[in-house]
C-alpha cells in the first residue's frame, strides 16, 4: 500500500507541486488524501496499483481518459471535476488526480435512502431532480457517459437541492469503457446481460432509478420479487434486474408489487405525486424502456416532467409543504403533510400547460413557445386588499389583450396585474391563456 505521509509532495502534470497534509479515506480504488497547492486546500485522490493491474482495460488508456477529462473541464457546476493529474514521478509508479475539496454542507444521498438525512422540503427535492438532470444533459451533449451512477455518487445540500456528482473518473466517450463494471441494481440490463457497453442511453437508465430514489425513498425494481428472498445473489440480482425486470408500481404486471413494512417509503411518497408524474416512470420503467436503450426517457422528457410538478404545485399556507394540484379537483384541496385546506380554487392553462394559481408562481416563455423557464413574462400576485383573490402581473414588454366574462376587451401593458377570474382570457401574441 503506497501511503502517502504528511509532507509528501507530488508533482503535477501541469507544473505546479501538490504537499500531503493528511489522509482522509481509502476504499477499492485508492485513497483519497488533503493536499496543498499553491497555498489552495485540495482533494487527491490517488489510484491502489492493485486496482489499476486489474482494470479491464489498458491502463495508459485509463490514463489518457482521465488528462482528456481534465483538458475537457467539467461538463457543468455540479460535477466535482478533476482539476489536474498528480504523478510521483514517472507514470509506472502510480497516479491520481486533483478535485475541489467537497463542502461539507453537501450530504451523500445513500444517507437519504436510508434515513439518515432528510430532504427540508419537497421543493428542495425538486431542486435536486432537476440540477441532476441538468448535469447529466450537459454531461450527454460532449458525448461522454458516465457509466457508474449509484447514490454513493451524488452529494446533495437537503436545503436548497444542490448538487455534487463525485467519482467522475468513470467517465468516458460514449461505448468506451475502460474498466468501470457498475453497480447492481443500477447498470441497465443490456450492460448486465453483456449485450451492450454503457453509453448514454444505459446512462439513462440509471438516471430513471437515481430520480425515482430521489423521489420516493425506494428502488423501483425491488418490490415482492425482491423481498421474498432473505438475501441477494449475484443469480438472484441478474434475475431481478435484468431477465426479468419488473416495475413496482407497473399496472400491467403486479408481481413487483410494494409490500407493506419495508416498502413503506415507496407506499407513503408515491400518492404525493400526481397521476401525471406516476405515467411518467411507468413509462420510463416500461418492458420495453427497460430492455430498449432507445425507448427510454430523456434528459428533455425528465425536465418537463419537474417542470409540470413545479406548475402544479400549491405550496401549503400552514406548514409550507408543497402539494401538488389535480385541477380535476378544484376547491378540496388537502395539504398532504397537514390535511387541512389550500386556498387552491383555479388554474392557467396556456399551449397545453396548467399552472396551478398560487402566490409566487409563475409564466415564462417556456410555457409560451417552449422556450427559457426563466424568462418570466408574468407573475401570479394576491391583492394585498382581498387576500385569496389573485392577479396575474404582466412582466413582459408587451401589451396583454385581456377579455374577462361579459366585459369589453382591455389592454394591460408591463407592470399592470390582470385579475384572474375564471372564464377570463389572456391574449399574448398568438397565444392565450385561459383561466378555469
Ligand atoms: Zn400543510
Amino acid at each position: 500500500m503506497e501511503d502517502f505521509t504528511k509532507g509528501k509532495q507530488l508533482r503535477l502534470v501541469n507544473g505546479s507541486t501538490v504537499t500531503v497534509k493528511q489522509k482522509l479515506g481509502e476504499g477499492g480504488q485508492g485513497s483519497v488524501y488533503a493536499v496543498e497547492c499553491d497555498g489552495k486546500k485540495y482533494a487527491l485522490k490517488w489510484y491502489l496499483r492493485s486496482y489499476l493491474r486489474g482494470l479491464k482495460s489498458n491502463q495508459a488508456d485509463f490514463y489518457n481518459n482521465l488528462k482528456k477529462n481534465v483538458e475537457d473541464g467539467a461538463p457543468s457546476s455540479s460535477f466535482l471535476w478533476m482539476k489536474a493529474i498528480a504523478v510521483t514521478g514517472k507514470h509506472s509508479k502510480g497516479f491520481g488526480y486533483l478535485m475541489d475539496i467537497r463542502p461539507s454542507n453537501y450530504c451523500e444521498f445513500t444517507k437519504f435512502i436510508k434515513a439518515k438525512e432528510k430532504f427540508s422540503s419537497t421543493a428542495a427535492v425538486l431542486k435536486a431532480a432537476l440540477n441532476i438532470v441538468e448535469a447529466f444533459q450537459a454531461l450527454h451533449r460532449s458525448g461522454k457517459s458516465y457509466q457508474d451512477l449509484s447514490p454513493g455518487n451524488f452529494f446533495i445540500d437537503k436545503d436548497t437541492g444542490d448538487v455534487l456528482i463525485c467519482d467522475n473518473d468513470n467517465v468516458a466517450p460514449n461505448n468506451t469503457n475502460l474498466g468501470v463494471g457498475g453497480t447492481p441494481g443500477y447498470m441497465a440490463p443490456e450492460v448486465i446481460m453483456g449485450k451492450g457497453k454503457p453509453n448514454a442511453d444505459t446512462d439513462l437508465f440509471s438516471l430513471a432509478v437515481i430520480l425515482f430514489e430521489l423521489f420516493f425513498l425506494s428502488h423501483p425494481l425491488e418490490g415482492a420479487n425482491c423481498c421474498k428472498h432473505p438475501c441477494l445473489t449475484p443469480a438472484i440480482e441478474k434475475e431481478l434486474y435484468a431477465v426479468n425486470p419488473v416495475f413496482v408500481c407497473s399496472k400491467e404486471d403486479t408481481s413487483n408489487a410494494p409490500v407493506r413494512g419495508t416498502c413503506s417509503n415507496l407506499m407513503r411518497l408515491w400518492p404525493m405525486y400526481p397521476e401525471s408524474m406516476h405515467e411518467k416512470f411507468r413509462k420510463a420503467f416500461s418492458h420495453e424502456a427497460l430492455h430498449n436503450g432507445t425507448a427510454r426517457l430523456s434528459e428533455k422528457d425528465w425536465k418537463d416532467m419537474i417542470y409540470a410538478l413545479w406548475d402544479s404545485s400549491v405550496e401549503c399556507p400552514h406548514c409550507k409543504e408543497l402539494n401538488f394540484a389535480d385541477t380535476e379537483n378544484e376547491g378540496n384541496m388537502k395539504c398532504v403533510s397537514c390535511g387541512r385546506s389550500l386556498p387552491f380554487s383555479h388554474a392557467l392553462q396556456v399551449n397545453g400547460f396548467t399552472i396551478a394559481v398560487a402566490p409566487g408562481k409563475t409564466i415564462s416563455e417556456y410555457h409560451l413557445s417552449y422556450g427559457d423557464r426563466k424568462k418570466t413574462i408574468g407573475q401570479i400576485v394576491e391583492s394585498k386588499k382581498n387576500p385569496g383573490v389573485y392577479g396575474l402581473k404582466n412582466t413582459s414588454d408587451v401589451v396583454w389583450q385581456v377579455e374577462y366574462p361579459e366585459k369589453p376587451e382591455t389592454y394591460y401593458p408591463t407592470d399592470k396585474t390582470v385579475t384572474l377570474i375564471k372564464g377570463t382570457r389572456i391574449q399574448i401574441g398568438t397565444k392565450t391563456i385561459k383561466i378555469i
